[in-house]
């Protein structure tokens, strides 16, 4: 099923519906011809498929309004790409979102989103940007931590007025996915821990709060995990410290926020994560889970990021030099890398490489593609297979849409992609391309 009614599906999909090669070999994303886009926009080159990840929008809300109680929401967590118009989008789909840092807080304002839908997280708020989002208005603070709770409460006291808040707890689950992306083990600088008492302590002690309104409590176990399971274990444990917040304090929790998480396809070995499938299971999970526990089923908010965007995304780059080292490897520089895509630096992610303007042709060539700052770690991957590419030639990463741009940076003096965003075939600009002036912007 093409993502877009114009796409021209001259042969399969490669990993992803919104990913086909056109009759020329060429290869097409959201139906647009990815050469004739890096011509007119120049290398590199970041596209976003609109459709997608209004798709992917649609897929949340419609699968917790099926399975789970009134009310329930998905948040998109801005952090997996964070520019004026993703916020517009998902706004127009209907969604909350999380944001994490001023910056985010003041690029959602920015777009005119509505902030009283939006969740601040961060393990370390500091004054300023407890003072920050009250001034915007974000409706609802994640507090992690006793001090930053005191520290609200102080702000909300000082103008005179109550905050709403969540609490992050950490449930202490190993959701077996990357240990950098795992975050709701005891040991962990994220949320207080069920486990030593510190949950039921900052219960106790936000219940109190003359200037706070406690409505519930969050969790977020990890990233890029391909099962239900995790998230099963996740709303059973919340449930349990619910029941217990409950038996305590009498507080009766009317908000979970379970996070995010759900992993997406990034080479032929991933698997396709059923999300609504996943939301199903979760639903009667919690329903059973509030039975028992006697509980009033809460409302529930989860926190995709990853699974919004990532499949939206691609980024084209021009090739440049191809070094054959015999008995060693094959490395195939590129025109970007960690300065736009980190994260196999990281993490060692990886990633699907199509050389795009022959994508018709057999991956035979086995190399490196590597980026063009001055560190040897600065790589795309290892291990990849394309049609042997020539200087001059595009290659294209699929499923970049997630923790690329959002993490890019200006190192070695590398100017930030633009981002061209793709909507029933049409491209249109959602940033621009970086220039030396803005590099300079800042200097003195
Ligand atoms: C990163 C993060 C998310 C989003 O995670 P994804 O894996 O991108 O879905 C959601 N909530 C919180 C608190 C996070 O830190």
């Amino acid at each position: 099923m093409p993502a877009c009614p114009s796409a021209r599906t001259a042969a399969p999909s490669i990993l992803h519906a919104n990913v086909t090669v056109g009759p020329d070999g060429h290869l097409l994303f959201a139906g647009a011809d990815t050469v004739e886009l890096a011509k007119r926009y120049g290398t590199p080159l970041m596209l976003l498929d609109e459709g997608r990840v209004r798709e992917r929008c649609r897929t949340y809300r419609e699968a917790m309004a099926d399975h789970l109680p009134e009310g329930s929401l998905p948040l998109y967590a801005s952090k997996a790409l964070s520019f004026r118009e993703i916020y517009r989008i998902v706004e127009d789909e209907g969604l909350g979102v999380d944001v994490v840092s001023p910056g985010e807080i003041a690029t959602a304002a920015s777009a005119g989103f509505p902030l009283e839908r939006a969740f601040f997280h961060g393990n370390n708020k500091t004054d300023a940007d407890i003072r920050y989002a009250m001034d915007e208005g974000v409706g609802t603070f994640v507090v992690d931590n006793l001090e930053e709770l005191r520290a609200v409460e102080a702000e909300a006291a000082r103008r005179g007025r109550t905050q709403r808040i969540l609490l992050r707890i950490t449930p202490g689950i190993d959701p077996h996915t990357h240990v950098k992306i795992t975050t709701g083990t005891v040991d962990s600088k994220f949320g207080s821990a069920i486990e030593t008492g510190a949950a039921l302590a900052i219960a106790r002690e936000a219940i109190a709060q003359p200037h706070i309104e406690l409505c519930g409590f969050h969790c977020h176990v990890g990233s890029q995990i391909a099962s239900a399971e995790p998230f099963l274990e996740a709303a059973r444990i919340m449930v349990a410290f619910a029941a217990e917040v409950k038996d305590a304090l009498g507080f009766e929790t009317r908000e979970l926020n379970l996070g995010g998480g759900f992993g997406v396809r990034y080479t032929e070995a991933d698997p396709e994560v059923n999300i609504a499938a996943n939301i199903r299971e979760l639903g009667a999970c919690l329903a059973d889970a509030c039975a028992e526990a006697g509980l009033r089923p809460p409302q529930v908010f989860l926190e995709p990021g990853r699974s919004i965007v990532a499949d939206a995304g691609m980024t084209l780059y021009t090739v440049g030099s191809v070094k054959e080292i015999p008995g060693f490897r094959n490395y195939v520089s590129i025109d970007g890398g960690m300065t736009d895509n980190p994260r196999y630096t990281l993490y060692q992610s990886e990633y699907t490489v199509v050389l795009a303007n022959r994508a018709d042709e057999p991956a035979e060539f086995a190399c490196t593609v590597g980026g063009r700052c001055c560190e040897s770690g600065d790589l795309i991957g290892e291990g990849l297979a394309i049609a042997r590419p020539w200087r001059g030639d595009l290659l294209a990463v699929l499923v970049t849409g997630a923790y690329n741009y959002s993490m890019a940076s200006n190192y070695n003096r590398i100017c930030r992609p633009p981002i061209v965003i793709i909507r029933d075939g049409e491209a249109r600009l959602g940033v621009r391309r970086e220039t030396f002036d803005d590099l300079l912007a800042c200097d003195c």
